[in-house]
């Protein structure tokens, strides 16, 4: 069966290879190609973020851990598993996500202002690398990437998968859906290896083989994708404060990504007329983090309608 999905971030090339090592005739049609995407801005560490319902996103997140953790030991995929700190303005219960994580241990100490905090295990994914990784699982599965921009969802394909993130406010008319826009700041890797984060503001940093992402910031309904010096600056003091190392880091980049949100992921089937479309966007801070749970809901949507 001929499968149209729109959109080569991390969810159209999820859901394109899982659909494609099933048998399906997959065919990517995207604007922006996957090193263009808000999700190769990401971090990106598994952690659910910005997204519902929780009971959905907890199911997909923990497939999506397993998945990532049997990525690491693929040298290519860019996947590797790191431990880090979170630190909190306050004393909490533990997180809504904590059983999927093996190893959430509460912090004995934690540095003024912070109260409390914990520690946990998680995947790291270098997502350039990545992007182009399942690009490349793709097109070995005989699945194809085409840039296009659509002015609306094709009407004449067999089966459509609309995975067009913050793009599905034009193609499904969805004017729920509303950006978050983050800024980060691309440094040396300065011999960081544990990830950081104080979710308060957000401050972040995450290390990668080569280099570290420092963030962010989390603004509600900004369009505008040019990095802002101010905020950069600003990003890196809070992270210094977290990580002194960083303090001699060289900067090699700064990016901007419109976090795709709204009120909870839309995932679901829509008949219009004969052509069944299967959406899979709104998915937040955390599309990474429940990507390959999605894709696995997603094929199993597919086999339904088939
Ligand atoms: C700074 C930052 C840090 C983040 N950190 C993390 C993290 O640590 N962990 C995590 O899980 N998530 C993180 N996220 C969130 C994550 O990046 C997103 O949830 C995810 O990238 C969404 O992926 P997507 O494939 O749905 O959409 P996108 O990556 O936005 O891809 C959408 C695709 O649809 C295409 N498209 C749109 N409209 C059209 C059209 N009209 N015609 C054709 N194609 C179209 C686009 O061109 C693109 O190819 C972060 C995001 C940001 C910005």
């Amino acid at each position: 069966m001929r499968v149209l999905v729109l959109g080569a971030g991390v969810n159209g090339l999820s859901a394109g290879v899982i659909l494609a090592e099933a048998g399906y005739d997959v065919h990517l049609l995207a604007r922006e190609l996957p090193l263009e995407t808000t999700s190769a801005v990401a971090a990106a560490i598994w952690y659910p973020y910005l997204a519902e319902p929780r009971q959905r996103v907890l199911a997909w997140a923990q497939i999506s851990f397993a998945a990532f953790v049997a990525l690491a030991d693929n040298p290519d995929s860019g996947v590797v598993i790191r431990p880090g700190n979170e630190l909190l303005r306050g004393y909490t219960d533990d997180p809504w996500w904590a059983c999927v994580v093996a190893d959430l241990t509460r912090m004995d100490h934690v540095p003024s202002p912070y109260r409390s905090g914990w520690s946990f295990t998680t995947p790291v994914i270098d997502m350039p690398v990545y992007l182009r990784w399942l690009q490349r699982r793709l097109e070995a599965a005989g699945g194809t990437l085409t840039r296009m921009a659509l002015g609306g969802l094709p009407d004449r394909a067999g089966l459509v998968v609309n995975c067009s993130g913050l793009g599905a406010r034009l193609l499904a008319t969805d004017d729920t859906l509303y950006p978050v826009r983050g800024q980060v700041v691309r440094v040396d890797q300065v011999g960081v290896d544990r990830w950081v984060l104080d979710g308060s503001e957000p401050t972040y940093v995450v290390p990668r083989s080569n280099d570290i992402i420092v963030g962010g910031t989390d603004t509600e309904r900004q369009w505008d994708r040019r990095p802002d010096a101010e905020v950069a600056e600003r990003i890196m003091a809070r992270a210094t404060v977290l990580v002194p190392a960083l303090a001699d880091a060289r900067v090699l980049g700064h990016r901007v990504g419109l976090r795709p949100a709204r009120p909870s992921v839309r995932l679901e089937v829509e008949q219009r007329g004969a052509h069944p479309v299967i959406h899979c966007y709104g998915h937040g801070g955390a599309g990474v983090t429940t990507s390959w749970g999605c894709a696995e809901e997603v094929l199993a949507l597919a086999k339904a309608l088939s």
